[in-house]
C-alpha cells in the first residue's frame, strides 16, 4: 500500500476553496442549511446522537445516512484539528500499523486500521481539490488544517447531520430502549449514542472528562488515563540548571524503558520537550528513569581521548557537536582541562553526553499534552463495530479509548478509521 502513496498532491490540486461560514456560537449551519431548534429536538427521535464534534465524531457522522446529530459544546465544531500540526494538520501516516499505537488490548486497533487506511483520507482530500504533502517519517500534512475541518463538515452536511455547537451534554441515560440526552438546550432522544467526546488534553479546547464518566455510568471499565506525548519535568535540582538553556534543541536520542527516539529534543523552562521527548513520554511511567543521548551515534569517550592532546578544555573537545552552553550545562563542573583528566573524569563526563539519565518529576500534563494515553478498555467493546458489548446502541470512539498513537499523525488517523468503523456498522442498523 505505502508506496503508491503519491508524496503530494499539491501540483494536481487546485486551490482549495476557503469556505468563510463558521458561526461564533449557537447551531453550526451551512448555507442552505436547515437551522434546528430546541424545540425541534424535543420531538424527534434521531437515529443516532454523536457527541462530540472532533475528529472522530465528524468523520463518523460523515460517513453514514440516516436522521442524526451531532452536538459540541465548543462554538465551533473541529476545533482540535484546526490547530493540529501547528495549523497545518499532520492527519494521517503512509506507515499506520497496529505497532504505532499503545493500548493494553494491542489487537483491537486492527480491523478499524485495515477498513480505513491512509489511502481513504487521501482520496478525500483529493475529491476535494485539498492540498496535501508528505515530511519525513511518512508524516501527511495539510496545508491548512481549516480545509479538513470544512470537508469534514460539508460531508457531515451531505448525509443529513444536524450540528449543535454551543451546547453541552450533561447525561446520557437509558429510557424504554432509547437513550435520553440531557443538554444544556434541553432534552433530546436517540435510538443510538456515539461517545465521541475525546480525552482530557487540552480542557481550553473543550477537553472534558465527560466521555469517561458516562462510559463508567454505563459499567465500562477504565484504564487510568495519563497525559501523553507531552515534555519531561525535570526534578529540582537539574531545573535550576538547565532552565538558562530554554529555548535550544539539537537532536538527541531519549529512551524510556525500551523504548528510543533519535528526533530533535527542546530544552524548555521546566525540563525537555520536542519529538523525541514527546514519544518516549507514551512509554514513561512515574518513577521509571529517563535517558537521552546527546551525541547519538557517537562514543564520547572515544572522541575525549582522540581530543586529548589537540583540545584543551571538555566544551572545546566537542565543538561543532554542540554548543558552549549547552556542553558547559550537561557536563556541569567537568568543562575543565582535558589534557589533564584522569579515565574516571573522562568516564563521567561521557556517560552525561551518551547516557544522561534522570527521573523526571512528572510530565507536563493535560494542560499541554498533545493525547490522553489510557481510557475506556477495549475489551468491552465490539473491535469491528465499536458497541459496547454490554449496552447495544452506545458507540465509543477516538481518543476516548485506550488506544493511543504515536507522534506523527497516528492519533488522527485513528479518530478516522474509529469513526469510520462505527458509522459503517450503524449504517447497517435500518
Ligand atoms: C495541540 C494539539 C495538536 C495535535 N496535533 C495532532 C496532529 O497533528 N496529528 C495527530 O494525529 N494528532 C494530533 N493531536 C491529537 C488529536 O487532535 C486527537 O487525538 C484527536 O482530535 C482525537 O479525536 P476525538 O474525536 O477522539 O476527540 P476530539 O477531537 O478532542 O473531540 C472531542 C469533542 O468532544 C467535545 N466534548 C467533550 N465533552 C463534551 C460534552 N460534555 N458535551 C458536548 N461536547 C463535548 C469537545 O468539545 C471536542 O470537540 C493533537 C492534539 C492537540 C491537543
Amino acid at each position: 500500500m505505502g508506496n503508491k502513496i503519491p508524496q503530494s498532491n499539491h501540483q494536481a490540486t487546485k486551490e482549495a476553496v476557503k469556505d468563510p461560514f463558521l458561526p461564533r456560537t449557537g447551531i453550526f449551519c451551512y448555507p442552505n442549511y436547515k437551522m434546528t431548534t430546541s424545540e425541534g429536538l424535543k420531538n424527534t427521535v434521531f437515529h443516532t446522537a454523536i457527541i462530540g464534534a472532533g475528529a472522530s465524531g465528524l468523520m463518523c457522522a460523515g460517513s453514514f445516512p440516516h436522521r442524526k446529530i451531532l452536538i459540541d459544546h465548543n462554538t465551533k465544531p473541529g476545533v482540535k484539528i484546526s490547530i493540529s500540526g501547528g495549523g497545518k494538520c499532520n492527519f494521517s501516516n503512509r506507515f499506520v500499523s497496529a505497532a504505532d499505537y499503545v493500548s493494553e488490548n494491542k489487537h483491537f486497533c486492527k480491523n478499524a486500521l485495515a477498513a480505513f487506511k491512509p489511502r481513504d483520507f487521501l482520496n478525500l482530500l483529493n475529491e476535494n481539490h485539498i492540498r496535501w504533502e508528505e515530511r519525513t517519517h511518512g508524516q501527511l500534512f495539510a496545508f491548512n488544517a481549516q480545509d479538513i475541518v470544512q470537508m469534514l463538515l460539508k460531508r457531515a452536511q451531505k448525509t443529513g447531520t444536524r450540528i449543535l455547537t454551543h451546547t453541552q451534554v450533561l447525561d446520557v441515560r437509558r429510557e424504554n430502549n432509547l437513550f435520553l440526552l440531557d443538554t444544556s438546550a434541553g432534552s433530546l432522544r436517540a435510538e443510538r449514542v456515539v461517545l465521541a467526546c475525546g480525552g482530557l488534553s487540552f480542557p481550553e479546547l473543550g477537553a472534558s472528562n465527560f466521555g469517561f464518566k458516562i462510559a463508567e455510568k454505563f459499567g465500562l471499565h477504565l484504564i487510568d488515563p495519563r497525559p501523553a506525548l507531552a515534555g519531561f519535568i525535570f526534578p529540582k535540582e537539574l531545573r535550576s540548571r538547565f532552565c538558562q538553556l530554554a529555548g535550544n534543541s539539537l537532536k538527541a536520542a531519549v529512551t524510556c524503558g525500551k523504548y528510543s527516539f533519535e528526533e530533535q529534543l527542546l530544552f524548555t523552562h521546566e525540563g525537555v520537550s520536542g519529538p523525541a521527548a514527546l514519544q518516549a513520554s507514551l512509554y514513561w511511567i512515574p518513577g521509571q528513569p529517563v535517558q537521552i543521548n546527546f551525541l547519538p551515534g557517537e562514543n564520547a569517550l572515544t572522541l575525549f581521548y582522540t581530543q586529548k592532546n589537540h583540545a584543551k578544555t571538555f566544551p572545546t573537545a566537542l565543538c561543532g557537536k554542540l554548543s558552549a552552553k549547552v556542553a558547559k550545562t550537561i557536563l556541569g563542573k567537568q568543562n575543565e582541562d582535558l589534557s589533564n583528566a584522569t579515565r574516571a573524569e573522562l568516564e563521567t563526563a561521557a556517560q552525561a553526553l551518551n547516557c544522561f539519565s534522570f527521573i523526571p518529576q512528572a510530565t507536563s500534563g493535560y494542560t499541554r499534552a498533545e493525547v490522553t494515553a489510557g481510557g475506556v478498555d477495549t475489551r468491552q467493546i465490539n473491535p469491528s463495530t465499536f458497541e459496547a458489548k454490554k449496552t447495544p446502541g452506545l458507540y465509543l470512539i477516538g481518543e476516548l479509548l485506550d488506544v493511543t498513537g504515536r507522534l506523527g499523525g497516528f492519533n488522527l488517523h485513528w479518530a478516522w478509521s474509529s469513526g469510520f468503523a462505527a458509522a459503517q456498522a450503524l449504517a447497517k442498523q435500518f
